[in-house]
């Protein structure tokens, strides 16, 4: 290990661990390796939980109007140094700069919910509820708390978790993708300077083996997950077995229907942003379009033009649409499924494949490029319309009609967006009322809830109860307490011996 591995946050210290284990990170525009990201081991996670876990009284005692001021400033530093995060999310994840910024306001948004806390931990009261007796009901924090988030959104994501617990008085241990580690600790940077006192917000590089020893550890009382389906389903069980709160968001596969009478103008726009922005690396990414009617044949050739065109560049660029691939693994991994659909009879209209890296910028060459890919006549049995390709790859499926377009998205095992292009209310109202899918967008092809209003999807798309951020956020990262009392003296009626009832 060097000075320049980006290391643990444990503490309020930049601390190198005792591991000794690193891997590299790599800048996915120019393919090459920019730095190594320490791997933490058991120790590593002991010391940054012992660290929550001293600090968590102290922090749960303070006022949540003082923890809330924490948060503000919080908020403050966040805005001026939102281009920062930016920049260092485009170098090691390789999304286009402009997405980037994107991400770092959403992540904003949250933070601003969570400068809310004191209104948001006011709890319930009854008076009377029996003659001289009051009932209330008050949300407490549960302790340490930790939180372990996947590549494709390094700042958005932790900030789906941690402003929410910290403000509602836990303390967070986090554990970001080792492919995209950087942001994490320019967050718990901006973290200190915001006064938050040392021990509340650690952060453990790594991967599995830190994972588990977090889902393991006795003091750990709540984990939340962000990530594929196989490992939000292992930690579900995990957790559950060591007596956690869990809440475990998965993969998905998110459907964009285009109804006939729809504007479909917008519908392209909408499809071709929302399955090739981001490189398709998103957990809303619209994967596959079911157009209904006559749909396709009107807008498949446009699809395809547009797709053929896309500025896929060096992030970095201002005018880049899509950015690489995160690794040469992710490139192989979606290679295959463009090679797979081809094979199971899919016609490929537009080969990702084969695009030219020459374009892509300076340095660029052995980046892990490849340009969007466009799929039509895709049918419910094939791989690339059942597994999530999380790649530039759109699946076109033709129906006839909006009731088998439902059929086959509740179908779906994956039920995180949805999204329905239509001019009709009456279609518009019975497709949020039928589909069983937790994100709905109407017109709105990615519809990310906003702070308030919590982000989960259905079936295999998530484990747990509640779902990230908002008021569900909250919930999870508290629990209610109920106090009766009574201080008057009118009542006195000596041992009880039956239920007790109002009186
Ligand atoms: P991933 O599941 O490979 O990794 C997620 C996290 O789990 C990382 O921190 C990783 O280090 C850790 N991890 C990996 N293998 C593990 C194991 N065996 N045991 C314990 N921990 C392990 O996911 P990814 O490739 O980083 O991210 C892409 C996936 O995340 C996609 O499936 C995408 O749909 C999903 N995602 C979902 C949402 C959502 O809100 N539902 C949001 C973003 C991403």
């Amino acid at each position: 290990m060097t000075d320049a591995t980006i290391q643990h946050y444990i503490n309020g210290q930049i601390s190198p661990g005792t591991g000794s284990q690193t891997q590299d990170v790599f800048n996915p525009a120019t393919g090459q390796v920019t730095g190594q990201v320490a791997l933490a081991n058991g120790d590593d996670v002991n010391a940054a939980v012992a660290a929550a876990d001293a600090a968590f009284p102290a922090w749960a005692d303070t006022p949540p109007i003082r923890r809330a001021r924490v948060m503000f400033k919080f908020l403050e530093l966040l805005n001026t140094h939102k281009d920062d995060l930016a920049r260092a999310i485009t170098a090691e994840h390789g999304k286009v700069f402009t997405d980037a910024q994107g991400e770092v306001a959403r992540g904003i948004d949250i933070v601003e919910f969570a400068c809310g806390i004191p209104q948001l931990l006011k709890g319930d009261y009854t008076e009377q509820v029996s003659t001289g007796i009051d009932n209330w009901t008050t949300r407490q924090p549960l302790g340490v708390v930790a939180g372990v988030t996947p590549f494709n959104f390094p700042v958005m994501v932790p900030m789906w978790m941690f402003p929410v617990a910290i403000a509602a008085g836990n303390t967070f241990v986090l554990k970001p993708s080792p492919l995209d580690p950087s942001a994490s600790l320019m967050i718990a940077d901006l973290l200190k300077q915001a006064g938050l006192p040392d021990g509340v917000f650690n952060v453990v590089q790594g991967d599995k083996d830190a994972v588990n020893a977090l889902i393991e550890h006795p003091d750990v009382q709540a984990l939340s997950f962000v990530g594929s389906t196989p490992i939000a389903n292992l930690l579900y069980e995990k957790g559950a077995k060591h007596g956690k709160r869990i809440q475990a968001l998965g993969g998905a596969k998110n459907h964009m229907v285009v109804m006939p009478d729809a504007d479909l103008d917008k519908a392209v726009d909408a499809l071709i942003g929302a399955a090739y922005g981001s490189a398709g690396e998103r957990c809303m990414a619209i994967s596959v379009a079911v157009l209904v009617g006559d749909v396709a044949d009107k807008i498949m050739p446009r699809l395809a033009e547009r797709a053929r065109t896309l500025q896929v560049k060096n992030g970095e660029q201002l005018d880049a649409e899509m950015g690489p691939i995160v690794t040469a693994a992710a490139h192989q991994r979606i290679t295959g499924y463009i090679d797979k659909g081809v094979a199971e009879g899919a016609e490929l209209l537009v080969d990702g494949r084969e695009f030219d890296a020459s374009t892509t910028g300076e340095g660029c060459a052995e980046g892990f490029w490849m340009g969007g890919s466009l799929f039509d006549h895709v049918t419910p049995d094939m791989t690339i319309y059942k597994e999530e390709i999380f790649g530039p790859v759109l699946a076109c499926v033709r129906v006839p009609d909006i009731a088998t377009a439902i059929r086959l998205i509740n179908d779906h095992e994956f039920g995180n967006g949805v999204s329905c292009f239509t001019e009709s209310g009456t279609v518009a109202r019975e497709f949020g009322r039928r589909i069983q899918v937790g994100m709905v967008g109407i017109n709105v092809p990615i519809p990310v809830p906003m702070a308030w209003h919590g982000f989960g999807g259905w079936k295999r798309s998530m484990f747990g109860d509640t779902h990230a951020y908002g008021e569900e956020g909250v919930k999870f990262y508290t629990r209610q307490k109920s106090i009766m009392q009574r201080w008057s003296d009118s009542i006195d009626a000596g041992a009880e011996f039956v239920m007790p009832t109002a009186k």
